[in-house]
């Protein structure tokens, strides 16, 4: 019997204690932290808080309408979806499911998956309330995937692509074994079959219940970019909202073109966290897209709606002025 066997009835797992230390050395605990006290700081699971979910169920008589989590205003859900999950009164981009990002990005029927097959191992018998096993199989059920990075094969206005993409709601996008994984082999596919790797981020960062193993996936995410580098290819990153924690200090980062969605959070700790570390006030807008834009950490900031076209307008020049790569 391996050692990663889903079974909450181990006595391994009955053994496990709650590890209290572990939220003192990992980023994406600070990032949920300082949600507590700003909640459109979304960087935490949404299946563990739901007390602090960005908007209330009482918010949505009849699941009809919600509240933008950005100006406050109440959003008939129907007019939400019809404008791709862009509020009408702000245009904060709201995070989107995996699957619907895929759909979005990707030419019609274009998708093949791949690395679907990829499980986490709970090689800590990690427990704190809830067993990590449990919660994996949970998000397994909640989701109808094995894990947070989607990835595989399409076409974008007609370029082939290795796409992969992060999916806040399974355990908040969180980076275990598996998504560094999957990151890797997207790269290694991208090298292989000279296609551009286009990945998409939201994220709380590293998942702490795989304690060291997750953050050793920051060094592997990042190598694996390098080796896709190295070979000729081009990668392109967008960071929607929100990214932080080790997805942005790793693979998030160090793509050859940065780009990210209007009013995206991005960054490492949360926002709460750093002005209370440094003991300074920080400066307006801090953390989000437009801010990054002017301060040079990313490339450029592309409504949704213009998503395909600039993709494609950037494969072209990528692609044209590099060559594709050589396995
Ligand atoms: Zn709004």
């Amino acid at each position: 019997m391996p050692d990663f066997a889903l079974n909450p009835e181990s006595p391994e797992r009955k053994r496990a204690s709650s590890a209290s230390s572990e939220r003192e050395i990992v980023p994406p605990a600070r990032a949920a932290d300082a949600a507590q006290v700003e909640p459109e700081a979304a960087a935490e699971d949404p299946s563990e808080r739901r007390g602090r979910r960005l908007w209330k169920k009482k918010d949505m008589p009849g699941g009809l309408w919600l509240k933008c989590e950005s100006c406050g205003q109440m959003i008939y859900r129907k007019e939400l979806e019809e404008k791709g999950r862009v509020c009408p009164a702000c245009d904060f981009h709201f995070t989107l499911p995996g699957r619907e990002r895929v759909r979005m990005v990707l030419d019609e029927a274009s998708f093949q998956e791949r690395f679907a097959e990829l499980t986490a191992l709970d090689r800590l018998h990690f427990n704190d309330s809830v067993p990590y096993a449990d919660k994996i199989q949970r998000s397994v059920q909640k989701v109808g995937q094995n894990e947070a990075l989607i990835c595989g094969t399409g076409t974008v206005e007609g370029r082939p692509v290795v796409l992969a993409v992060l999916d806040f709601s399974f355990m908040g996008g969180s980076m275990g074994e598996v998504v560094g994984e999957k990151i890797a082999l997207a790269c290694d596919l991208a090298r292989k079959e000279g296609r551009p790797l286009v990945v998409f981020t939201s994220s709380g960062g590293a998942r702490m219940h795989e304690g060291m193993l997750s953050l050793m996936q920051m060094a592997k995410t990042s190598a694996a970019l390098a080796s896709l580098n190295e070979a000729g290819g081009l990668s392109i990153c967008v960071l929607t909202n929100p990214t932080t924690g080790g997805v942005t200090a790793s693979f998030a980062s160090v793509c050859d073109i940065t780009l990210a969605e209007p009013g995206a959070l991005i960054g490492f700790a949360g926002p709460r966290v750093i002005a209370s570390t440094i003991k300074q006030e920080l400066p307006p807008g801090f953390q989000r897209a437009e801010f990054l834009l002017e301060k040079g950490q990313i490339d450029r900031i592309v409504r949704r709606r213009d998503l395909r076209a600039t993709l494609a307008a950037l494969i072209d020049f990528g692609v044209g002025s590099r060559g594709a790569a050589r396995g």
